[in-house]
């Protein structure tokens, strides 16, 4: 899953991209200009918000967002941690507000909530049939083993997971597996897809013609 984290303060951007790259791919951008950029080149899972920025103010963005109908979960990572400015946040869209300071397994467990939310899922364990992901422990199982599998693997197999039975344009699967810049590695989404067929049989990641792939229920 690919986010976006939009943060001008130097040291907590570094201490988040730390906390969050072992579990997603994560842009950073320190301004609301550089996030338009990055929010018009590539479809993000989540937004990671802060709200003083250098060239604006994120709660004036968020409403722009909204505004164009923009469905992107946001979550408010804000060091305002006064009741009006959290109403006013929530209320203007975003799908979630932490203060700061924060702990940071609190962080990623408000980030998993919104990603499965934004699955249309309630339940912790995303399932496609026999196939089901537990996002806070990473792990896989398929038919009740532990799928154990590389990175990039892991990685394309939990973008299809949260979008089981629907298709997923290619474009979609390499701007969530790819940071902005290196999609010249993107041919190789096929070897991927295909080393994952091999694990879980041919069958549950289909080829839609036009469309993409899909996550199939067997
Ligand atoms: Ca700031």
């Amino acid at each position: 899953m690919h986010l976006l984290l939009v943060e001008d303060d130097l040291p907590l951007g570094n201490v988040l991209l730390r906390l969050l790259k072992p579990h997603y791919r994560v842009d950073w951008v320190r301004s609301l200009t550089q996030a338009k950029a990055h929010l018009q080149a590539t479809e993000y899972s989540l937004l990671l918000l802060d709200l003083g920025l250098p060239d604006g103010d994120g709660i004036d963005y968020l409403t722009r967002l909204r505004k164009d109908k923009n469905t992107l979960p946001v979550l408010i990572v804000s060091a305002r941690d006064a009741l009006d400015e959290r109403v006013k946040g929530l209320d203007t869209g975003a799908d979630d507000y932490l203060v700061k300071p924060f702990e940071p397994e609190e962080l990623l467990a408000r980030i998993r909530v919104l990603l499965r939310r934004a699955a249309g899922q309630a339940s912790p364990i995303l399932t496609c049939g026999e196939l089901s992901f537990d996002p806070s422990q990473e792990t896989f199982h398929l038919n009740n083993q532990v799928l154990s599998l590389p990175r990039k693997e892991y990685e394309l197999l939990s973008v299809l997971i949260h979008t089981a039975g629907k298709p997923v344009s290619r474009d979609r699967l390499i701007q969530q597996l790819y940071s902005l810049g290196n999609e010249a590695e993107s041919n190789t989404l096929d070897v991927y897809i295909h080393a994952l067929r091999r694990l879980l049989g041919k069958e549950r990641i289909e080829t839609l013609r036009g469309k993409g792939f899909r996550l199939v229920n067997l």
